[in-house]
């Protein structure tokens, strides 16, 4: 599937946006980051302060965790595409919002389309939600699922083994099937 939009142009149509109130707390917009033509896309839920101060997702604490399961797998940032679900911080770091989520996802979309992944790995339930809304994440993590073109890995947020460590072994199961699935579907 094609897309008449290149990322760079998704990314400053984002950076124009007005569309929801979390544009006016932003310091920047956090479109998104990576290879615009990745096997990979990565599909969190809200940029945080950090994120929010630099235009760039995943760079604070969940990022760490985020780069030690791609480097456990031989991978890292260069070779993917990770973006957020909404791509303004909103305040206090709450969830964003329902009409928030879906204010943005078209532009979310259009990236989708751009990059024409072969796998969509999300983080959390915020952003399974989006995809499979009926299946909790508990069920969900760590099997493939079919949307549309895509195949679809639902693993948990990051954030979720900062608050309880014991996920991470879990994560890191999944995180190592994700080789397993580019090796086999990918070429
Ligand atoms: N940072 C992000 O960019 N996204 C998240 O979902 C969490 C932290």
């Amino acid at each position: 599937m094609g897309s008449s939009y290149s990322i760079n142009s998704i990314a400053s149509k984002i950076s124009k946006c007005t569309a929801c109130e979390l544009h006016k707390n932003r310091t920047l917009t956090v479109p998104g980051h990576g290879h615009p033509k990745s096997k990979l896309m990565i599909i969190g839920e809200a940029p945080g302060n950090n994120e929010d101060k630099n235009g760039l997702p995943f760079i604070g604490r969940s990022g760490q965790i985020l780069d030690n399961l791609l480097n456990s797998i031989g991978l890292d940032r260069t070779s993917i595409f990770i973006t957020n679900m909404v791509k303004c911080r909103p305040p206090e770091n709450r969830n964003p919002k329902s009409m928030e989520i879906s204010q943005c996802s078209s532009f979310l979309d259009m990236q989708i389309s751009a990059i024409n992944p072969l796998v969509i790995i999300t983080l959390g339930r915020l952003s399974l939600k989006k995809f499979l809304p009926d299946i909790p994440i508990s069920k969900a993590r760590g099997l493939v699922h079919q949307w549309n073109n895509y195949k679809i890995f639902p693993v948990y947020h990051p954030a979720a083994a900062l608050y309880k460590p014991t996920l991470l072994p879990k994560m890191m199961d999944d995180f190592k099937k994700i080789s397993f699935i580019i090796n086999e579907f990918g070429n």
